[in-house]
């Protein structure tokens, strides 16, 4: 096999542009723990701006970001109401917990991924020794690719408010929200008291989360991002990064979006598969867990990396093209022809 492969796994898959690396190789950089950096500056200036919060803190990953958001929010023995299915919940090995002593009181996400707002009324703990605290409510945006609804999103800050309690985006993938909806960054976080943001997923740099927030909970966050590790020297080589994904990769999210909708059309067409759903960069597919694995295998000596499960998700990125999406399908139909002639 000497094509490169057409690799389905996830958009953290991508390899920087040489636009990106030339970008990087030319910031000016400094320490960034002595804030000395000017192209971190440069990117808080700019995120700032798009999110309309006060004051940014880059992270090198969106997991840390998560956490160090969690901690500024809450003490030891606090509790997080977060959905089930959250990254926060059941995709960061419990760090909250773990390092935070934060307890998480999870509550059955929708298939849109908002949580139903009596389940999370009846979550918060009243003033009783006996109770954990209630110290934040976190949602997650893009949901497994799904934009969440503005109103259910809007209910849920209004109830955070209404009981003086903070609330965080897990806004990994804003960017595809924004992009899908047509509605400004800074709309999708102004609910919240805090967003997290990642650059390493649809954006296409190699590392890089950006948390957004008061200076005073971003003044918190900063002493933690140290505390957990996370302070990082010519941090300005990312930052670069980042401002160029913001310049270049933002737009065309709107060509992943498009080439996750024919890839799904495409196996929708196949008949193979009982349920495929797309939102924004994601397919989502039901295949037989008997099929899995050869399903897999096939794809993989046809070039095609996709991790198959009974949920199985293909997710569409900066590395994916038009032929790529072509040359999948092709794949995936010639499994369907290879398993009908085993079965007659
Ligand atoms: C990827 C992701 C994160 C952060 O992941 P890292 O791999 O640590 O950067 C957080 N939340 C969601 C929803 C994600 O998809």
């Amino acid at each position: 096999m000497t094509e490169r492969p057409v690799d389905l796994r996830s958009d953290t898959v991508t390899r920087p542009t040489p636009a990106m690396l030339a970008a990087m190789s030319a910031a000016p950089v400094g320490d960034d723990v002595w804030g000395d950096d000017p192209t971190v500056a440069e990117l808080y200036r700019v995120v700032t701006r798009l999110t309309g919060k006060e004051a940014a803190l880059l992270f090198p990953t969106g997991t840390q970001c998560n956490l160090a958001a969690v901690m500024a929010h809450c003490g030891r023995g606090d509790e997080v109401i977060l959905g089930r299915r959250a990254h926060v919940y059941a995709h960061e090995a419990g760090g909250a917990s773990v390092l935070g002593g934060i307890s998480f009181c999870p509550v059955e996400n929708r298939p849109d991924g908002t949580l139903p707002i009596e389940a999370v009324r009846d979550a918060v703990r009243s003033d009783d020794i006996h109770h954990p605290r209630t110290g934040l409510i976190c949602l997650e945006n893009t949901f497994n690719g799904v934009v969440l609804p503005s109103d259910a999103v809007a209910e849920t800050a209004a109830l955070a408010a209404e009981l003086g309690l903070p609330i965080h985006l897990d806004g990994a993938r804003a960017w595809n929200a924004a992009v899908a909806s047509g509605v400004a960054v800074e709309a999708l976080c102004a609910p919240f008291d805090t967003v997290s943001l990642c650059f390493s997923k649809g954006l296409g740099t190699p590392a890089g989360s950006v948390l957004v927030g008061s200076g005073e909970t971003i003044r918190r966050a900063l002493r933690l991002r140290k505390m957990l590790g996370g302070g990082m020297r010519q941090s300005g080589l990312f930052a670069a990064a980042c401002l160029h994904a913001l310049d270049h990769h933002v737009e065309r999210l709107a060509e992943d979006h498009r080439r996750a909708a024919a890839l799904a059309e495409g196996l929708r067409g196949l008949g193979m598969f009982g349920d495929v759903r797309q939102a924004t960069n994601m397919v989502f597919l039901a295949v037989p867990r008997d099929r899995c694995a050869r399903l897999e295998a096939h794809l993989a000596d046809a070039g095609i990396l996709a991790a198959i499960r009974p949920s199985t998700r293909l997710v569409t990125h900066l590395d994916i093209d038009d032929a790529d999406i072509d040359r999948a399908l092709r794949a995936f139909a010639g499994f369907d022809a290879a398993a009908t002639a085993r079965a007659a």
